[in-house]
């Protein structure tokens, strides 16, 4: 096998294998291979903040989460909040960590010599030097992919006291939708124009820092978010802040959604329901609706830990009494649900449709009710 054609297998033997050994000799202590590295950069680094580990190997947060979870419960690390700022968490070593840190430099310098046995040792020093280098090209190569695949924001709404729920947010509206709903308010991010100005989401990301203690947290609307490639990545960012998020979606894009509640990125969604199943996709002036989609969606939003709401823009001509019945059975058991009046503006894709009567609103609401835990209008005049 011409090794120069199967470098990436190669490295995957070799950290499968060090993987493998590392897990067996520390399973007395109940460590895993990832652990162990975690613990000695926390013992040489006393103190380090969370966050910072992330960015040893571009960890994702769950894979953090995780590995710190498991070194507190098994005693080895205590996590502190900073005396400065109580969101950034701090972490220490315990007086347990004692009892394992030395046989892990050990163990670790052992294994490093058997697998260089057959290496000259100028060899060795080169090896390192050269695995340094692309190493670091590999962190610079997954950065710029990451820069390019940037999140597309094309609007910000600096305050808003009213978009989440409870709490004073900043609202960034990204770019592109995969719906193309008729009654939609957001055309110029939805049928994006050329000459649309997009902003700089380092920029954004320096202002949020400075309002950090004014806001609690960040409201991610659209055209749609799921579609956008650097959203992980963006709200990661925001997250490390110390911020809510809020997330508004249409729900097509339901393993997208998943990933983020697993992830912890997301503390609350608004998801739209935008018609019966039959009406769906008129309703999102698309052609057709994958409905398993927003299905899945649905029953992720009421079976996981987060806070969340339905909604449905009510318009007059897209809406009877019976679609909203038709929804509220497709949220069944929904802990809130919201009925928002259509209002007319300029920016709407499609003119011509109008807001239902308070009369049509209050009776839709009546139907719901039987379905879901609370449902509210929204917009009434
Ligand atoms: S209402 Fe929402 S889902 Fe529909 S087109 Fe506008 S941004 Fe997209």
């Amino acid at each position: 096998m011409d090794s120069r054609q199967y470098l990436s297998f190669d490295t995957s033997i070799l950290y499968r294998a060090s993987q493998k050994h590392f897990d067996r000799i520390f399973a007395r202590f109940g460590l895993g291979y990832g652990q162990s590295l975690f613990l000695t950069y926390i013992y040489e680094n006393e103190g380090v903040a969370m966050s910072k580990l992330a960015d040893l190997g571009n960890f994702d947060k769950g894979t953090i989460t995780h590995s710190i979870n498991k070194l507190t419960e098994l005693g080895f690390v205590e996590v502190r909040a900073s005396d400065s700022d109580k969101r950034v968490k701090n972490l220490y070593t315990t007086s347990k960590c004692q009892e394992v840190i030395n046989f892990i430099y050990l163990e670790r310098q052992k294994w490093w010599d058997r697998l260089f046995q057959k290496v000259e040792k100028e060899d060795m020093e080169k090896y390192f030097e050269v695995s340094n280098i692309i190493k670091e090209e590999a962190l610079n190569a997954e950065n710029e992919i990451e820069n390019e695949n940037h999140l597309r924001i094309f609007g910000i709404q600096k305050l808003t006291l009213l978009d989440y729920p409870g709490k004073l947010a900043t609202i960034l509206f990204t770019g592109g939708c995969n719906f193309r709903c008729p009654f939609c308010h957001n055309k110029s991010l939805v049928f994006l124009d050329e000459d649309s100005s997009e902003l700089n989401g380092e920029d954004i990301l320096e202002l949020l820092n400075k309002r950090q203690g004014l806001i609690d947290g960040v409201v991610i609307s659209g055209g749609e978010p799921l579609i956008q490639e650097g959203l992980v990545a963006y709200l990661r960012k925001i997250k490390d802040m110390g911020f809510k998020i809020k997330l508004d979606t249409n729900g097509l894009l339901s393993e997208k959604l998943a990933y983020l509640i697993d992830e912890g990125l997301i503390d609350y969604v608004a998801m739209d329901i935008k018609n019966g199943p039959e009406k769906y996709a008129m309703t999102a002036g698309v052609q057709e609706v994958d409905l398993n989609e927003i299905k899945k969606s649905i029953e992720l939003l009421k079976n996981r830990a987060i806070d969340y709401e339905f909604r449905t823009t009510i318009v007059d001509e897209l809406h009877d009494v019976e679609d909203i019945a038709k929804i509220a059975m497709l949220i069944k058991g929904a802990k809130h649900y919201y009925l928002q009046k259509y209002h007319d503006s300029e920016g709407v894709i499609k003119k011509g449709y109008h807001a239902p009567s308070n009369d049509k609103l209050n009776e839709m609401l009546k139907v719901a009710l039987k379905y879901v835990e609370t449902a509210e209008i929204r917009g009434e005049d």
